[in-house]
């Protein structure tokens, strides 16, 4: 054997991961072509649920999304898939203690805030603090924008998006925004207007989310949930066209809760206005539709390489 020719195999065999060294090393591709990362996973009461949808659903990797008392919980998944999981911690901007109890989880080992789904004016005082600490601490923050309710009096979600968010982008140059839920993602379309929760239709260029993402550096997007399918499901040839473009700027994530990752179970909570989504995972859902909507090198960065960027861990 030459020496080019032993080379050869040496990283042949380099490039398959062996079990052993599985859970540190770069995941294999498997179904989806890439390995996935999944932002937008809200931690079960058990690993092994939040482990059977993983699994399921072909995801390699996943950011648990938290609130309460979950120390011992998130310990307990990193314990049953070590390397698979890294978190997120939520509390409610307009308590005292906020500053106080968001700290504390990036103590603990918390990677950002989020999600940050509050009763309180996106530009309003309660949310300035949780953005300059975000700032200060030099973590990202992952905020629900909601201005239609889903059920009768469930009320709104950081509100004031469209209206005022490009004021606070420019007010917090140094917070790393990660935008999420219906007002976000209704606003690619420049007709939005608030009429709906989930707008159909073809997408009016100009929307102010798409104008953000090209505008503001630390502006990012969340596609998970029924609000980031429904929005990229509308019009194919702008969804080729926005993927490509602000494919720095997109994270993959399911906001799935289905039970096993092939839609058993309930995906989007019993919303009635998400009704599309009912015996489906999301996630599977938006995998399916970034793959045949973006290039493999543009699908692997909004799947994979983006979100460990973000989140500055190795990937
Ligand atoms: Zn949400
Ligand atoms: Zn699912």
């Amino acid at each position: 054997m030459d020496r080019r020719a032993f080379l050869e195999i040496v990283a042949a065999a380099a490039a398959i991961p062996s079990f052993a060294g599985q859970a540190s090393a770069q995941p294999a591709a498997g179904e989806w072509g890439s390995p996935t990362f999944d932002l937008h996973c809200h931690m079960r009461p058990e690993a092994a649920r939040t482990i059977a949808h993983l699994d399921g659903a072909g995801i390699a990797k996943a950011n648990l999304l938290t609130r309460g008392t979950v120390l011992e919980n998130v310990k307990a998944h990193d314990a049953a898939a070590p390397k698979r999981f890294t978190w997120f911690h939520s509390y409610d901007v307009t308590k005292a203690d906020a500053e106080q109890v968001l700290t504390q989880a990036i103590k603990d080992g918390a990677q950002g805030f989020g999600e940050m789904k509050y009763h309180a004016a996106a530009d309003g005082p309660e949310y300035a603090r949780a953005f300059a600490l975000a700032a200060d601490l030099k973590v990202p923050i992952l905020i629900h924008f909601q201005e239609v309710d889903h059920t009768p009096n469930e009320g709104t979600w950081a509100t004031g998006y469209a209206k005022t968010f490009a004021d606070v982008l420019k007010k917090y140059p140094k917070t790393t925004f990660i935008g999420h839920a219906d007002a976000f993602w209704a606003n690619v379309s420049a007709d939005y207007r608030n009429q709906e929760a989930y707008p159909s239709g073809p997408i009016v260029k100009g929307g102010v989310t798409d104008k953000w993402l090209s505008d503001f550096p630390n502006l990012f997007g969340d596609m998970s949930a029924n609000s980031g399918n429904n929005a990229m499901s509308r019009d194919d040839a702008f969804t080729r066209d926005f993927l490509q473009r602000h494919q720095e700027k997109l994270i993959f994530g399911s906001d799935c809760a289905c039970a096993d990752g092939h839609g058993g179970g309930i995906s989007q909570g019993n919303n009635p206005a998400a009704s599309r989504m009912v015996g489906k995972c999301v996630a599977r859902e938006t995998l399916t539709l970034l793959k045949k909507s973006a290039s493999p090198e543009v699908f692997q960065k909004i799947v994979w390489g983006n979100a460990h960027r973000l989140l500055k861990i190795p990937a």
